[in-house]
C-alpha cells in the first residue's frame, strides 16, 4: 500500500518509558501507548514465549 501523503502522527506519552513519542494513531486512553522502542520489546518479532 502508498498513499501520497506522510503517514499522521500523533503526540503521545508512553505507557512504559513515560517518554514522549508519536504514534500513527490518535491515542483514546482507553489503552496503552507504546514508543517504538517498548512496543517492540513488548512485541518480538519471532521468540518464543516463556
Ligand atoms: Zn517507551
Amino acid at each position: 500500500m502508498s498513499y501520497g501523503r506522510p503517514r499522521e502522527m500523533h503526540d503521545a506519552i508512553c505507557a512504559e518509558c513515560k517518554q514522549k513519542c508519536q504514534v500513527p494513531f490518535k491515542p483514546d486512553g482507553s489503552r496503552p501507548v507504546y514508543c517504538q522502542e517498548c512496543y517492540a520489546k513488548r512485541r518480538p518479532p519471532r521468540r518464543d514465549r516463556y
